[in-house]
């Protein structure tokens, strides 16, 4: 366990300082002091002198590291049990401990059953159970016919709900109507919960495709992706302002990538409309002309856009109309991700990023002269908020002790086949690296550190719950590990 830790610089607030964070017995942050530039080694040895256990529990933090909040990752896609052969608890949540991502909330797709009802809730907790290195919380699922399924959700812990608008890729996870949407957003608004959407226009999409004809088969990624149109986002956002407008539900857009629909943010904003918006790693970091013909690691939903698009989508960032920055790792197998190569039109939708998305972002940030502090508030607190966990997010008193150690001169070539997910595929294969996390720590546990190799990762995962959760419902969710 960390109890002290003394670090050159240290994300505290805004501003990054020399520090000593002390840690309680609970793994939370009991006490930070402040300390001159340059005096860590003498905290340190002040600390030594005084502590009875002699330093032990002392965490020393190369000058050159940054020490920020363990990132929130809201929007990941684990798949067990039912396609654990895409990804499993074990192989994702190393891959984000490895990322300096300390929390992750679990999507209700892909996995089998799908998290639409408590039943299928309890069967994903004992999946994890035991096999997380990262606290791990849950979405629940929004599909036709469930409205009476959400508020038990709710209170059994869930963060919110998911829906889709259109054809969500599995069968078990058919997409809501937009009666089906109000439904819902009515019955989410009475306990104050929170909707998130994949917000695309089935029929935009099925106009766009029906555009292309002949060359229906499409390996170059600008062709695949003008078949799902910033118009499809466009669309499918308007009418679902249209139903938050009508029920009051807060409501969240998932991986916004058409930077088109800033202004009808920009507009449902002002009218005071509750919504907040994400965007991922991967529309930041990547455009549609330079990937690869058939390079279907970077096919996702909606899709990668054009250079001009990456920039409004920083530009939407930092005027604070995109809140938020997830990865949406959505793994599966070659064989799924490669079906009908060099066709894109059959493969697995998806990008592979818990492990360098934060890395990514805050490497490309710094090109654009954006700093690690505004990074961090995209990735932890903000996310954080989101899903109403006060205690994390922050480097602050009383708050788990959660970090994400960040070494800014540490250069590396992203090699998909070391990555600790499940399938060595990912877009950030060959992608250059300014900054690497160097290591991360879980409630004041070392996760891991590239200093000490012999440190492995400790499966201390704990569940987390939403504010729906009932005290007095004693089901099975509990600390997930003794370690
Ligand atoms: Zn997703």
């Amino acid at each position: 366990m960390v109890r002290h830790l003394i670090a050159e610089q240290v994300l505290i607030g805004q501003d990054i300082v020399p520090a000593h964070v002390e840690v309680d017995h609970q793994g939370a942050v009991r006490r930070i002091t402040r300390i001159a530039p340059g005096q860590s080694a003498r905290q340190a040895e002040i600390v030594r002198a005084r502590d009875v256990s002699g330093g032990t529990g002392m965490l020393m933090v190369h000058p050159r590291v940054v020490v920020l909040p363990g990132n929130v990752d809201t929007h990941v896609h684990i798949n067990e049990p039912g396609r654990t052969s895409w990804e499993g608890f074990a192989t994702g949540t190393m891959a984000a401990a490895l990322g300096g991502v300390t929390s992750i909330v679990d999507m209700p797709l892909n996995s089998v059953p799908p998290t639409v009802d408590v039943p299928s809730l309890e069967i994903k907790k004992q999946a994890a159970m035991g096999q997380t290195f990262v606290d791990v919380g849950f979405w629940g699922g929004i599909v036709p016919g469930n409205t009476e399924q959400l508020e038990p959700l709710w209170n059994a812990g869930v963060f919110g709900f998911k829906c889709f608008l259109l054809d969500s890729g599995v069968p078990e996870f058919p997409p809501v109507s937009p009666a089906d949407l109000r439904a819902a957003m009515q019955r989410v608004a009475q306990f104050d919960g929170l909707v998130i959407v994949h917000a695309e226009d089935a029929k935009t999409i099925d106009t766009a495709t029906a555009a292309l004809g002949q060359r229906r088969r499409v390996k170059r990624y600008a062709d695949w992706a003008a078949t799902r149109p910033q118009e499809a986002e466009m669309t499918a956002i308007e009418g679902l302002l249209d139903a938050v407008r009508e029920t009051g539900c807060r409501t969240h857009i998932l991986h916004l990538a058409a930077a088109s629909a800033l202004d009808l943010i920009q507009d449902a904003r002002a009218e005071g409309l509750p919504i907040t918006v994400e965007t991922c790693p991967h529309y930041l970091c990547f455009e549609a002309e330079a990937v690869p013909d058939g390079a279907a690691e970077f096919k996702c939903c909606p899709p990668i856009r054009d250079s001009g698009n990456r920039d409004a989508l920083w530009q939407g960032l930092q005027e604070g109309l995109i809140d938020m920055v997830v990865t949406d790792h959505s793994p599966a197998t070659g064989q799924e991700k490669y079906r009908g190569a060099p066709d894109l039109s059959e493969a697995w939708g998806g990008v592979s990023g818990l492990q360098v998305g934060f890395a990514a972002v805050a490497s490309a940030a710094r090109e654009r002269g954006i700093g690690l502090d505004q990074v961090s508030k995209w990735m932890s607190t903000s996310t954080a908020q989101l899903v109403g966990l006060t205690h994390k997010g922050q480097i602050a008193v009383g708050y788990d002790a959660d970090f994400a150690l960040y070494d800014p001169q540490e250069n590396h070539v992203v090699s998909a086949a070391g990555l600790a997910h499940k399938n060595p595929i990912s877009a950030y294969d060959g992608y250059e690296l300014h900054g690497t996390v160097v290591g991360s720590v879980l409630r004041g546990a070392e996760l891991f550190s590239a200093q000490d190799t012999s440190a492995s990762v400790l499966s201390g995962g704990e569940f987390l719950r939403g504010k729906g959760f009932a005290i007095g419902d004693q089901l099975n969710i509990g600390a997930m590990s003794s370690s």
